[in-house]
């Protein structure tokens, strides 16, 4: 039963998606390439499935013009920027892009470096700022620090 009801929702989907390409670029049958209406660019569209998605992911992720483009995604943008004073390797030059790994290691760092207590995650003050710095991150819960702050420090112990 399940396998059919799966063919059912392909059956849908590539339909679906079917339609909207075809409002981007003018149905032509039997051609083999067709032209982008945005941005004019000639694209194969061989096969019946293959030639749509290729289409879509054109409009999608290639046609800056195509209403659909889809911008990067933030979490993979990348500025260069200098490490502040008082850190690590501080006034030189570094890459930086949001990672929510990176930012919860940088969380167990303020309570291990700054001797401040793992509860600082449910401060509303801290709260605020972290999302202001950026909303994506998730602030974790204050035993979650804990443990973190507790495999860092055997990490460190195995190293020495
Ligand atoms: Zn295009």
């Amino acid at each position: 039963m399940k396998s059919s009801d799966n063919i059912e929702d392909e059956k849908k989907s590539t339909g679906r998606l079917k339609s909207i390409v075809w409002e981007h670029f003018p149905k032509v049958e039997g051609a083999t390439s067709t032209q982008c209406k945005h941005c004019k660019k000639v694209l194969s569209c061989r096969g019946r499935q293959n030639g749509t998605s290729s289409l879509l992911n054109h409009l999608h992720n290639t046609c800056k013009t195509s209403p659909l483009y889809k911008k990067p995604d933030l979490k993979k943008q990348t500025t260069l920027s200098f490490k502040p004073k008082g850190t690590e390797a501080s006034g030189s030059l570094a890459k930086h892009s949001f990672s929510q790994e990176r930012c919860i290691l940088a969380l167990a760092k303020i309570c291990i470096k700054d001797n401040r207590p793992f509860s600082i995650v449910d401060d509303e003050g801290f709260r605020e700022f972290v999302w202001e710095l950026n909303p994506q991150f998730k602030v974790i819960s204050r035993w979650t620090v804990a443990r973190d702050c507790l495999s860092i420090y055997e990490e460190e112990v195995e190293k020495n």
